[in-house]
């Protein structure tokens, strides 16, 4: 199929004609990747089954792996969801719309194509400009996991959704506005504690701040769900974020991990390797050898969350055999970079 590529410029009239074909192109079953403060989306109308398993089709995704709703409105919950608890209420006050999804149970109207079969439902309510906009003038609520191939790392420009999907889905909103980096921090609230399944750019202290106790999912650790356990959000059981390149994690002080990172890449570069190496704004200037790339500065990681999927993309490009990156705190938004970083490393981590 030919996909439209509607570059967003600001230019009213044209903005306008693109928001009302993309409209057309929901209501009428057809898919529409669109900017959000996350990262990318691939939307569908979320109570079209036929439109929302063409999400899968495209994406190569596991049909078991639930989709996020986005909507426009407050209202709009209590359509979606049969029980609105009292933190939802208080997440909504304090971060909504933005960077967070609730996990709550599901109303009627919601097909169980979208949830992979469970009882609850993913929502999310995004503060980008045009995905709130496409969200309201469509008419629809839009199911829209990441605009990437399953497994690839989520996309945060324009081109590396052309890239994975151009050809694959009808119409691209190409406007790189894309703040965070990565996807929405997700919270379940179908039951008595509320629980962190994916961190996110809203950070677990925060969270706990607003609600008192929040549980956090094993799996968001790194750890592997064990064969015959049924994982929270399922989408945690699948390899994600992967670079083609086989990625390492270094950790360890400081000095250690420049001294281990460039014994490996001199080691990997004598068996006739390509080698990326993962470098922040302090450190870079400390690996003479290898393509060493910034992804953002360790004292403030939401530049890390921003830049790391374009960086592990941009790797891809430059068509290299490894790639070794720095390790980060894991804490605040550090949480988010880690979790996705181990996942993207298939949990290799080097202790150096
Ligand atoms: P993506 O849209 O690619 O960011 O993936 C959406 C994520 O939300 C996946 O990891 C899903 O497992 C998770 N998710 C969506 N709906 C639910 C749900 N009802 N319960 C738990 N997790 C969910
Ligand atoms: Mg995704």
């Amino acid at each position: 199929m030919d996909t439209v590529i509607a570059k967003l410029t600001g230019d009213t009239r044209k903005d306008d004609a693109y928001f009302a074909q993309a409209g057309e192109i929901l209501r009428s079953g057809g898919l529409v990747a669109f900017p959000t403060e996350t990262v990318y989306g691939l939307g569908a109308d979320a109570l079209n089954v036929e439109a929302a398993k063409k999400i899968y089709a495209a994406k190569g995704r596991p049909s078991d792996n639930p989709l996020i709703v986005h909507i426009a409105d407050r209202a709009d919950y209590a359509k979606l969801a049969r029980e609105i608890p009292p933190a939802a209420g208080l997440l909504y006050d304090r971060f909504l719309p933005g960077p967070l999804t609730m996990i709550l149970k599901k109303s009627a109207i919601v097909p169980d194509a979208i949830t992979g079969g469970l009882d609850t439902v993913a929502i999310r309510m995004p503060s980008h400009p045009t995905a709130a906009r496409l969200i309201r003038e469509s008419g629809v609520y839009i199911a829209a996991p990441s605009a990437n191939l399953s497994g690839k790392p989520s996309p945060t420009k324009a081109e590396h959704v052309i890239h994975d999907l151009n050809g694959r889905i009808d119409m691209i909103l190409c406007d790189d506005t894309v703040d965070v980096g990565v996807e929405s921090t997700i919270i379940d609230l179908s039951g008595d504690v509320p629980v962190l399944l994916r961190p996110g750019y809203i950070t677990l202290e925060q969270l706990r701040d607003c609600l008192g106790r929040v549980d956090v999912d094993p799996a968001i650790r790194g750890v592997s769900v064990p064969a015959g356990v049924v994982p929270k959000a399922p989408g945690m059981k699948y390899k994600h974020y992967a670079p083609d390149a086989d990625l390492a994690i270094v950790e360890g002080e400081p000095e250690a991990v420049i001294a281990r990172i460039n014994a490996l890449t001199r080691d990997a570069k004598a068996r006739g390797e390509k080698v990326g190496i993962m470098a922040t704004e302090e450190t870079a200037s400390r690996y003479p050898e290898g393509i060493v790339k910034v992804v953002g500065s360790h004292r403030d990681e939401a530049t890390v969350a921003h830049n790391l999927f374009a960086v592990l993309r941009a790797f891809d490009e430059e068509k290299v055999d490894r790639i070794y990156s720095e390790g980060f705190s894991g804490h605040n938004v550090g949480q988010a970079v880690m979790n996705r970083l181990i996942k993207a490393a298939g949990h290799t981590i080097i202790n150096a």
